[in-house]
C-alpha cells in the first residue's frame, strides 16, 4: 500500500484555493487569507483512507514557475480550481492548467487531476454542462466537483475524491467513452469469480458469496443485503442471477455499477485482495511469497496444500471420472495468465485409457513441480489463489521446506516424503519400459545412450539409485557395474539392480562376477527381476523397495534380505503389512523422462511419494475423493 498522498491545488489567481485549504482545517470560511497557505499534513488516522496526506497550496504571486513544476512533479494528485462564476478561470482550465501539467509529468506516471468548481453559493446554476466535454476530452481527469469554501460545502469531499483518485483510481478500471470496465479489469475480475466459484457451477451462490465478502471485507452480508444485491443485478439484467446466485455476467455488471457510482473503491479492495496492484497486473509480492530453502534441502507440498489441489481437481472434474479432459484441464488453468502444462507432462504422470492426466498424475505433476522448482509451485498457486481459499498467509505456508539430506543420514530417519531416483542403463536396456511401468503402462520407449563420464554432481544427487541392465543382453551389465564403481562404490545413496525384460531366457553376462555376486559383494539387494512384457500389470513391488530403501538410506544393505532382522527386511515387513498395502497400492508417482532429442540425456529420474507416516493422509486423499463421489 502506498505510504502517502500529496494534494496540490493550482488555478488562476483569486479562484479560492487558499480559503479551500483554511475551510477544511478550521471548518469555517476565513475572512482573511494570505495568498499562499502552508503546506498541512493530515495524519493516517482522520483521514478517510487511513494514509497521511499532505495538501500543497499554490500562490502565483509567491511562487515562481520552476517551484510550480516542482511542485506538479511531485503531487499524486492535482486539483484544479476554477470559480463557477468565472469565466476566464475556466477557460485556463485547457488553454493553460492542463498542458502545463502534461509537460510537466513522467508520461509513465498518470498524475490524476480533479476540476474543482468553488464559490457555488454566488451561482444559482450550474458549471457542469461546460465542464462534463473537458472531462471527456481528458481521461486523466479523475472526477470533478463543485464546492463552496464560504459555505463549506462539499469541501471534505473534495479532498476524499482527491484521496480516493491517488488510491483507487478509476483510469485502470474504466473506460468513460465506452462506459464499461476496461478488458484488463474484466480480465481479472473474472479470474476472481472463478477462484471464487468453489464448485465451478458459474454461478456465486449465497455460501460463495459470503465467503467472498468475508475475505475482502472482512465482514459478512447480513441476509438482507444480499438479497438487495442479487435485486439489484435482478433488475438490470435478465441473465445476472441465475439460481438465486450471481452469474459472471451479474457480477461484472454490479462491479460496472460500482464503479460508475464513485464506488470504485470496492472494485479495488476486491482486486487487491486477490493480488493485483495498480497496473491490474499480479503482485510480484502475491506471487513469489519469501520462502528459504537452504542447500540440500528440499520442498515439498504439505497437506494442506494437498488438501487444496484435491478440491480444485474435483471442482473441475465435471464428469466425476477422476481424470481430466483436455477441456477440464484447460478450464481449470484458465485462471493462469498462460498454460503451465504441456503435452509433455501426459508422457511423464499417470493417465487414464485416453490419455487425460488422473488424479494421481495430477498430484504428481504438483509434487514434482514443487520439488523441481519451488518458485513455479508458490506462483501456479498463486493464480489458483491458495491463500486466499485455503485461508493460509501466503502460498509459502503451502510448502515444507525438508531438512539437510546430511542430517538425514546422520539420525539414521527421514522427514521427506518425496524422493529422486537415479536409473542408470546402458541403451536399450529396458529404462523406458521400467519408468513407464511405473506409470502403469506397458510401453517401450527408445532411448539416448547415456555417456556417464560427465555425470555432474547434480545429476548424480538423488535419493536412490536404480542400475538397469537386460538380462537377454551379455553385455548389458557391465555398464551398470562401472557407473556403480565409477560413482556409488563410496557414497552413502542407496542403490538397486534392476534385472530388466526378466520375461526373456536370462543370458550369461559377459563380467568377471555374475550380478548376483555382485550384489553380494558390494552389499546391495539381490537384482529385482522386472519386465513390463506381461499381460497383467508389471508388478509394482520393486517401487515399494525404492521407496523403502530411498526412506531407510543408512540401510546400505548388509543381508540378501532374507533374515528378517536387518531394517530392511523390517522395512519390507512394515511396508507389506495390511493397511500399508492399500496405501501403497495408491502410491504417488511421478516419472521424469529427459527429452531423448536432449544431448545431455544421461540418467532417467523419477519421483516416489512414500506413503508412509505424516504423509499418509495425502495419499488417501486420493480414497476419501473417490467415497465424496459416491456420496454425490
Ligand atoms: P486564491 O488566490 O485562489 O488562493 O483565492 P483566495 O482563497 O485568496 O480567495 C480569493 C477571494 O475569494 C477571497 O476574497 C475569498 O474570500 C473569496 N472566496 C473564496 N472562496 C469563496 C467561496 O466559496 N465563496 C465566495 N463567495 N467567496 C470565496
Ligand atoms: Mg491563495
Amino acid at each position: 500500500m502506498r505510504k502517502d498522498v500529496r494534494i496540490l491545488l493550482v488555478g488562476e489567481p483569486k479562484v479560492g484555493k487558499t480559503s479551500l485549504i483554511m475551510s477544511l482545517v478550521s471548518e469555517e470560511f476565513p475572512n482573511v487569507v494570505p495568498y499562499r497557505a502552508e503546506e498541512i499534513t493530515i495524519p493516517a488516522d482522520v483521514t478517510p483512507e487511513r494514509v497521511p496526506t499532505h495538501i500543497v497550496d499554490y500562490s502565483e504571486a509567491e511562487q515562481t514557475d520552476e517551484q510550480l513544476f516542482q511542485e506538479i512533479s511531485k503531487a499524486n494528485v492535482i486539483c484544479i480550481v476554477y470559480s463557477v462564476n468565472n469565466k476566464t478561470s475556466i477557460e485556463k482550465v485547457t488553454s493553460h492548467w492542463i498542458p502545463l501539467i502534461t509537460e510537466n509529468t513522467d508520461k509513465d506516471s498518470r498524475v490524476p487531476l480533479i476540476l474543482v468548481g468553488n464559490k457555488s453559493d454566488l451561482v444559482e446554476h450550474s458549471s457542469m454542462e461546460t465542464i462534463l466535454p473537458i472531462m471527456n476530452q481528458y481521461s486523466e481527469i479523475e472526477t470533478c466537483v463543485e464546492c463552496s469554501a464560504k459555505n463549506l460545502k462539499n469541501i471534505s469531499e473534495l479532498f476524499y475524491y482527491a484521496q480516493k483518485a491517488v488510491l483507487h483510481p478509476t483510469g485502470p478500471l474504466y473506460c468513460p467513452e465506452k462506459k464499461d470496465m476496461k478488458p484488463l479489469c474484466v480480465k481479472a475480475l473474472t479470474r476472481i469469480f472463478k477462484v471464487s466459484d468453489l464448485d465451478n457451477d458459474g454461478i456465486l451462490n449465497d455460501n460463495e458469496l459470503n465467503f467472498f465478502q468475508r475475505t475482502c471485507f472482512n465482514t459478512p452480508l447480513e441476509p438482507q443485503a444480499l438479497e438487495d444485491v442479487k435485486n439489484v443485478v435482478r433488475k438490470n439484467l435478465n441473465d445476472g442471477v441465475c439460481d438465486n446466485g450471481l452469474t459472471l455476467k451479474g457480477f461484472l455488471f454490479l462491479h460496472t455499477l460500482f464503479i460508475q457510482r464513485g464506488r470504485h473503491e470496492t472494485t479495488w479492495t476486491v482486486l487487491r485482495r486477490f493480488g493485483y496492484d495498480d497496473d491490474l497486473e499480479l503482485n510480484q509480492d502475491y506471487l513469489f511469497p519469501p520462502l528459504k530453502v537452504p542447500p540440500d534441502c528440499t520442498t515439498e507440498l504439505n497437506h494442506n496444500a494437498y488438501l487444496f489441489l484435491q478440491s480444485i481437481f474435483d471442482k473441475h472434474d465435471k464428469d466425476r471420472d477422476c481424470a481430466l479432459s483436455p477441456e477440464e484441464l484447460r478450464d481449470l488453468f484458465d485462471v493462469f495468465p498462460y498454460m503451465p502444462w504441456g503435452p509433455d507432462v501426459n508422457n511423464t504422470v499417470c493417465t487414464n485409457d485416453q490419455g487425460w492426466i488422473t488424479y494421481q498424475g495430477y498430484l504428481s505433476q504438483w509434487t514434482l513441480t514443487t520439488y523441481l522448482d519451488v518458485q513455479r509451485c508458490l506462483e501456479y498457486l498463486g493464480y489458483l489463489g491458495y491463500s486466499i481459499i485455503a485461508e493460509q498467509e501466503s502460498q509459502a505456508s503451502g510448502i515444507t521446506v525438508t531438512r539437510d539430506k546430511k542430517i538425514d543420514l546422520q539420525k539414521k530417519q527421514t522427514q521427506r516424503s518425496v524422493f529422486r531416483c537415479n536409473v542408470f542403463g546402458d541403451i536399450g536396456c529396458g529404462k523406458s519400459g521400467f519408468l513407464q511401468a511405473f506409470l502403469g503402462r506397458n510401453l517401450m520407449l527408445h532411448e539416448v545412450f547415456p555417456d556417464f563420464d560427465y555425470l555432474s554432481d547434480a545429476d548424480l544427487a538423488c535419493d536412490i539409485v536404480c542400475l538397469v541392465y537386460d538380462v537377454s543382453n551379455p553385455y548389458s551389465f557391465d555398464y551398470c557395474a562401472k557407473v556403480f564403481k565409477q560413482y556409488f562404490t563410496d557414497s552413502k545413496t542407496p542403490c538397486m539392480i534392476i534385472a530388466a525384460k526378466s520375461d526373456l531366457p536370462e543370458i550369461k553376462q559377459m563380467y568377471g562376477c555374475s550380478p548376483l555376486e555382485f550384489c553380494r559383494r558390494h552389499r546391495m539387494p539381490p537384482p529385482q527381476s522386472f519386465t513390463c512384457n506381461t499381460a497383467a500389470a508389471p508388478s509394482r513391488d520393486i517401487y515399494t523397495k525404492l521407496t523403502t530403501m530411498a526412506m531407510y538410506p543408512h540401510a546400505r544393505l548388509r543381508c540378501m534380505c532374507t533374515c528378517n532382522r536387518c531394517t530392511f527386511c523390517l522395512c519390507q515387513n512394515f511396508l507389506n503389512s495390511e493397511l500399508l498395502q492399500m496405501v501403497r497400492a495408491k502410491l504417488f508417482a511421478v516419472v521424469l523422462r529427459r527429452h531423448v532429442s536432449q544431448a545431455d540425456l544421461t540418467t532417467s529420474t523419477f519421483w516416489l511419494r512414500a506413503s508412509v507416516g505424516a504423509t499418509v493422509f495425502a495419499v488417501l486423499g486420493f480414497t476419501m475423493y473417490r467415497v465424496l463421489l459416491k456420496q454425490r
